[in-house]
């Protein structure tokens, strides 16, 4: 489905490749953004054959070289690929090859769904799946053990609350990790028990996953390389031609590699370790160079400083509301996480802290504060989340560079929940992505996918509106935290590439920078913020090839369910992927 050129080009193309193959892609309208969400508008590109472009075009203006190959837009829009900041690519795949349960309404459409799904897979040593959200069953409390039991009893099943924060075990599954009412919980995790037997009630919270996810036998690498080329198609589809990566592994490294190395690498991967080890393996005494043609590089490491909000894991300043007794988890001591910094910084890496939670993310700018004098120069500090912060630590942000990588549709998951968790007094810093640009924080935009699906556009549309897909609550919730179209592009193109250390290569369309775009069926500087959610992707090019045109590419669910019946997990060695945390 890699098209050097577009169809209308036709003939030529199977001649064999001139010295200089220019491609003139002109009759757009072609639009790019910088970080401070200046537009720049024009009518064409001129790109070299190594998919850089050479020159950008006033409308009616000609090209100053020859070109071999032409793409005619037809006046349609043309937009910078867009980047997601924040993203788990394996568990994108994984999600899409194992069982999904983000689309179930409650826990008994929940338990037909397990039920089904282990029917299907008589042979699968392990029931895995992820998705499930107890607030959206409108459950009003966790799932137990029981509720596994009842519909798969004889085998081990493990399943990944939507956030990645709290995990769903069946008894099979307690009983093969040896989790018991003795078990005490781990530093940073809890284990739910049911009242004062103290005996697991089922769902492991952050931490504590840990105690059953260890048991989980590994992805054999064909199953990552299968779980890459899924990721990777899904995400193309979306219009993503960029992703900054969080938590990846040594295993996950070598996925992307054979991908490289057999030339089935398009989407360009910003890579940060989910740990020390990962880190220091992949990259050795430094941030990897480039690889591919500016797809593939380590850039530094991932930290959890606490968990989530939905199971309560984020650490507040402040008890949380619905819990008065409880502020979160602290992932990282003071002197742990500090630690963790000095090692990737030592180094050169780039340090991106996981904090949701105000306590979080006030902790993460002190310690950003305490290093910052010994490790300088350009470090672009990211905190990944920073959903609820302190409104007297916006500045902060401002006065050490640091990025705030934030998640758009988060906001509108969230709303209800996080106005239980906080009460109203904390929703003035919650997910504040007009506060952080008032402070001239750089913003860069993602999905979180899987916990999110990886659609930019919703994004985008979410940022403006402050509403959900229903346009809920009508006028937006906390609608002055809305942004503007062309911040919110900025945030997913040219400050998402800025956040990776990628500004010179991608995220705007420009001379000098990889010819990475989208052809999309709407112009998103015009369109109402509810025909800006429904936009389409036509066409998908990464440096300057096309690898998506949504006029001939098969159906998604098609190759999906092709690519579910080969990622067999039945095996004797019994391998499932066991991907944790977000
Ligand atoms: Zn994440």
């Amino acid at each position: 489905m890699i098209a050097r050129v577009a169809a209308a080009l036709a003939a030529c193309v199977l001649t064999a490749s001139p010295a200089a193959a220019d491609t003139l892609v002109d009759n757009i309208n072609g639009i790019s953004v910088a970080r401070d969400g200046t537009i720049t508008q024009f009518g064409g590109m001129l790109i070299r054959d190594d998919g850089v472009i050479r020159q950008i075009l006033k409308r009616g203006e000609q090209p100053m070289t020859p070109y071999q190959y032409r793409l005619d837009g037809e006046g349609r829009t043309v937009v910078p690929g867009m980047i997601d900041a924040h993203l788990h690519l394996m568990d994108v795949g994984f999600k899409a090859l194992t069982l999904d349960l983000s689309e179930t309404a409650s826990l008994a459409e929940a338990q037909a769904k397990i039920a089904e799904y282990a029917a299907k897979f008589p042979n699968r040593a392990w029931i895995i799946g992820t998705g499930w959200n107890q607030e959206k069953w409108g459950l009003g409390r966790f799932p137990t053990a029981a509720e596994l039991d009842a519909v798969v009893a004889d085998r081990p099943v493990w399943l990944s609350r939507v956030d990645g924060h709290a995990g769903w075990a069946n008894s099979k599954a307690l009983q093969m990790a040896g989790v018991t009412a003795k078990t005490a919980d781990p530093a940073g995790g809890r284990i739910l028990r049911i009242g004062a037997t103290r005996t697991p009630a089922g769902v492991l919270v952050d931490n504590a996953q840990e105690l059953v996810a260890a048991k989980v036998p590994r992805p054999r690498p064909e199953d990552r390389d299968l779980a890459f080329t899924t990721a990777q198609d899904i995400l193309v589809r979306q219009g993503v031609t960029a992703v900054a990566d969080m938590g990846i592994s040594i295993d996950d490294w070598q996925a992307y590699r054979r991908a490289g190395d057999n030339g089935q690498l398009r989407i360009r991967i910003m890579a940060y370790a989910g740990s020390v080890d990962d880190m220091v393996l992949i990259g050795g005494p430094g941030p990897t160079p480039w690889l591919y043609d500016d797809r593939l590089r380590l850039n530094g490491l991932k930290l959890f400083l606490d968990g989530a909000l939905g199971s309560r894991g984020a650490w507040l300043k402040a008890p949380y509301a619905d819990d008065p007794g409880n502020s979160g988890l602290q992932l990282l001591n003071p002197t742990q996480l500090r630690n963790l910094m000095s090692r990737a910084a030592l180094d050169k890496f780039q340090v991106a802290i996981h904090a949701i939670g105000d306590a979080a993310n006030a902790e993460a700018l002190s310690a950003i504060d305490e290093l910052d004098d010994t490790y300088k120069g350009d470090r672009r500090w990211r905190i990944e989340h920073a959903q609820i912060v302190d409104p007297a630590d916006f500045a902060r942000f401002a006065e050490y560079g640091v990025i705030a990588s934030m998640q758009p549709v988060h906001q509108t998951s969230d709303r209800l929940m996080a106005e239980a968790r906080l009460g109203p007094d904390r929703l003035r810093g919650a997910y504040a992505w007009r506060s952080m640009l008032d402070a001239k924080v750089t913003l860069a935009f993602g999905s979180d996918a899987p916990v999110e699906l990886p659609r930019p556009f919703e994004g985008i549309a979410v940022a403006v509106t402050r509403e959900d897909k229903d346009g809920q609550p009508f006028g937006g919730w906390q609608p002055q935290q809305a942004i503007t179209r062309e911040q919110a592009l900025a945030a997913y193109t040219s400050g998402a590439a800025y956040a990776g250390f990628a500004e010179t290569r991608f995220g705007q369309l420009a001379e000098g920078q990889r010819a990475d775009f989208v052809m999309i069926d709407r112009d998103p500087l015009l369109a109402t913020p509810q025909d800006l959610r429904g936009t389409k992707v036509l066409q998908v090019w990464i440096n300057g090839a096309q690898v998506y045109d949504a006029a001939t590419a098969a159906p998604l669910e098609i190759k999906q369910d092709e690519a579910m019946k080969a990622f067999d997990l039945g095996d004797a060695d019994g391998s499932v992927p066991a991907e944790q945390g977000r």
